[in-house]
């Protein structure tokens, strides 16, 4: 039988028994049919299509269009939107006050109800098929800000040990893990090495959610450190995590990695909030 029909087939069936919940509503719903989702190769200016890539594999048709992209102007520290959205990118308030231990922090979309829905399923739910697709809007978010820079080592904010046993993955290192094999084939190549070993955490932490900013700072303060710190002397870092919220989990990395002896550390994360 044709490859296409048959696929075609099972994807009938697949759905008429199995229908997806969609992840930001809840609601159940079918998933159309897509040929073209086998191709994942993500193309550098087009967000738009990753989005839309992961939406149709979780988003039911009604929700689809509730995404927020982070646009500027944003602060040209810490990466928050502006509540105006006239003028260039510049320091925020906070920022002036208290710099950051990095040097820029940019993310790829805003921390909706379909995000934190996303990011809780794929962290506590183990749905670990949601890592490639919201890996792919990540790494569009790293070409669009990140590709220019010379960076040498890329880092996922790491998980202490016994929640890693527990958990079983790190859900940073998933979504980053092959986004080599994700680059557009002509004229791209990667320009950095993963490390996961690098950076550690030890001290286990409660979970910053419902904490506020200086609850947040005193609870990750001295959790991470170094393994050896030759490995990032004079080295230019890019920190990724999941959320932004207040910064105070990669602010804390990035003080230790400088600390340690790295020129310079920059952040990334999937979402952010406003
Ligand atoms: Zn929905
Ligand atoms: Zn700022």
């Amino acid at each position: 039988m044709d490859q296409k029909i048959f696929r075609q087939i099972f994807h009938s069936l697949s759905t008429a028994f199995f229908p997806n919940r969609c992840l930001a509503c809840g609601r159940l719903y079918h998933r159309p049919f897509s040929l073209s989702e086998q191709n994942s190769h993500v193309h550098p200016e087009d967000m738009n299509k990753a989005l839309l890539h992961f939406t149709n594999k979780f988003v039911c048709g009604s929700c689809v269009p509730n995404f927020s992209i982070v646009e500027s102007p944003v602060c040209t520290m810490c990466g928050m939107m502006f509540v105006s959205r006239e003028g260039g990118d510049h320091l925020c308030g906070k920022c002036q006050k208290e710099p950051k231990h990095f040097t820029t922090a940019r993310a790829a979309v805003v921390y909706d109800n379909l995000m934190t829905n996303a990011i809780l399923n794929l962290k506590y739910q183990g749905r670990i098929r949601l890592a490639r697709p919201l890996g792919s809007i990540l790494l569009l978010a790293f070409l669009h800000y990140f590709s220019e820079q010379d960076l040498d080592i890329i880092i996922p904010v790491p998980l202490y040990p016994g929640k890693f046993k527990q958990r079983g993955f790190n859900q940073v290192f998933l979504m980053i893990q092959d986004w080599e094999t994700q680059l557009p084939e002509n004229g791209y190549w990667f320009p950095c090495k993963i490390h996961k070993k690098i950076l550690q955490k030890n001290k286990n932490t409660s979970a910053q959610t419902g904490l506020n900013k200086e609850q947040r700072v005193k609870n990750i303060k001295n959790s991470f450190h170094i393994e050896n710190q030759s490995d990032i002397s004079e080295k230019n870092i890019l920190l990724v995590d999941d959320v932004y919220t207040t910064g105070s989990t990669v602010n804390e990395c990035a003080k230790m990695l400088k600390k340690g002896g790295a020129r310079r550390v920059d952040v990334l994360t999937l979402a952010r909030t406003t």
